[in-house]
């Protein structure tokens, strides 16, 4: 027997219940049955962005919908802002710089969040900027930004879109698209709505349909307007991936029933077990802000990934995230996004302490499923 875990932050574990109504056979997308369930899913995904906005659904990836967040608002030679702490935050800057648009970077070392007065003080210096590019959680590292100040202290001087990558905030993090007053949010299918990849939705505020009304058109397939008119009549512009969407009503169920505050709170208090398991066996986080979906650990002194990686895999069927970039082989990343509880987190601690073990790291035994124990039954 081999019993597989996935831990890594996109695709994320999917609930049985949302497997089981993937399984039906397939249906028209223009039939009555599918409308019904579609005009379902877009009242309550209106509820994990907590916003009453429109949420449009893409058949696409995550990065479909970040495209078409730059692709629908920034018209040649308009100058916007990014962060780029991160793969994710940098993808930002190759859209923009593909549909021609004048990116302002803030680079920040990994594991790093962008201060406000950086933001703030590139906006003085140009005011002319149109948007402004942030990654909530980025998932490279591991990283939080604290976009609910940062939206408020642009919005005090400047109307620039702010626009966000909730790809690993949604449906983990606390994100109040309307009450932060943000633009647009996007987020893919396979992070913390718990089902498979190929769906994306993104949130247009009417500050950024003013926006996107006055842009040349320069995308069709992911076009927000043709989006949005089909959405007019229940509709998509082309044939969706219809089972994904019938697995995100589901899913849209499950989470409308927890609660989105209960769901916020279930992932801090995971991610904050694992932060406890890993401090205890004497490791170290990269990030100076953690995220509550991801946690990214450097990987000891002496230890080498691929031993400890294989150890996880191949004799515990755990499937971790490891690092990218100039990180590669020098961190992994635990998720906890989604469809998880704390004894997933547990055995989890457990296969690390396994895994490190076997691959030579020196620690106390069971220290880290000690901590991690003791921290839920002191959080109960
Ligand atoms: C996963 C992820 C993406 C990319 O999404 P794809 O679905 O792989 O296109 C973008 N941003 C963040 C923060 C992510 O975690």
């Amino acid at each position: 027997m081999f019993k597989k875990r996935l831990f890594t932050p996109g695709p994320t574990p999917v609930p049985e219940r949302i497997m089981l109504k993937m399984a039906n056979p397939i249906i028209h997308h223009r039939n009555p049955e599918f409308k019904e369930i579609f005009a379902e899913l877009n009242e309550n995904i209106k509820y994990l962005f907590q916003t009453k906005n429109d949420v449009l659904t893409l058949t696409s990836s995550g990065t479909g919908a970040m495209e078409a967040a730059v692709a629908n608002v920034i018209n040649e030679n308009e100058k916007a802002i990014y962060v780029n702490g991160g793969k994710f935050g940098e993808r930002w800057g190759h859209l923009l710089r593909v549909f021609g648009g004048i990116p302002l970077e803030i680079r920040k070392d990994w594991g790093i969040p962008p201060a406000k007065e950086e933001i703030l003080d590139l906006i003085k210096e140009n005011p002319e900027v149109v948007a402004v590019y942030l990654t909530h959680s980025e998932t490279s590292s591991g990283t939080v930004t604290d976009v609910k100040e940062i939206a408020h202290e642009i919005r005090r001087i400047s109307d620039a879109l702010i626009i966000v990558d909730g790809i690993t905030s949604i449906g983990a993090i606390e994100l109040r698209m309307d009450d932060w007053d943000i633009d647009i949010v996007l987020t893919g299918s396979q992070k913390g709505l718990m089902i498979p990849p190929g769906l994306a939705f993104i949130a247009v505020s009417e500050r950024a349909w003013k926006k996107i009304n006055k842009t040349e058109n320069r995308t069709y397939y992911l076009s927000l307007k043709k989006a949005k008119k089909a959405l007019e009549t229940g509709d998509t512009p082309w044939t969706p991936a219809i089972t994904l969407i019938i697995g995100a009503n589901e899913a849209l169920k499950m989470i409308k029933k927890e609660g989105i505050e209960n769901i916020w709170q279930r992932h801090s208090k995971l991610a904050e077990g694992i932060r406890t398991g890993i401090k205890a066996l004497g490791l170290k986080l990269l990030s100076k802000s953690p995220s509550n979906a991801v946690t990214a650990v450097l990987m000891p002194d002496g230890i080498e990934f691929k031993k400890f990686n294989d150890a996880l895999k191949y004799e515990f069927g755990i499937t971790v995230a490891g690092g990218q970039e100039n990180y590669k082989g020098k961190l992994f990343r635990i998720s906890h996004l989604g469809y998880y509880d704390e004894l997933d987190m547990i055995s989890m601690i457990s296969a690390l302490e396994f895994a490190l073990h076997k691959s030579g790291y020196k620690f106390e035994p069971a220290c880290g499923v000690n901590a991690i124990q003791k921290f839920f039954l002191e959080n109960l």
